[in-house]
């Protein structure tokens, strides 16, 4: 879990485009987060220019949820370099072949 201090932000939006989950969002040139998106990456603490985001002790609830999260993106992305990889390997057989 992570909290963002609003004196801090500036609102550079730094993290929001650094969050792979797209679970950070500025409204009112502030960052917020959805902590139901988020992955605990830490990207974002690791790009903010001014330190405003720092991680806060989970429950282990919380944890077990962020954990399955991070497991559901690394599936999807998985998921998506095997189609990748299908398409390829298509795409070559057909031309092999002579065919479109
Ligand atoms: S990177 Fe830091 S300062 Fe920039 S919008 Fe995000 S929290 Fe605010
Ligand atoms: S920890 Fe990762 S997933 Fe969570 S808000 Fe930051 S960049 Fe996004």
């Amino acid at each position: 879990m992570l909290r963002i201090s609003a004196e801090k932000c500036l609102g550079c939006g730094l993290c929001v485009q650094n969050c792979p989950t797209d679970a950070l969002r500025l409204f009112h040139e502030k960052a917020h987060i959805d902590t139901e998106k988020c992955i605990g990456c830490e990207n974002c603490i690791s790009v903010c220019p001014q330190g405003a985001i720092e991680p806060v002790a989970l429950t282990e609830l919380e944890e077990l949820k962020m954990k399955i999260r991070s497991i559901r993106q690394k599936m999807e992305q998985l998921s998506q370099r095997v189609d990748e990889l299908r398409q390829m390997k298509d795409r070559r057989k057909s031309s092999m072949w002579g065919g479109d």
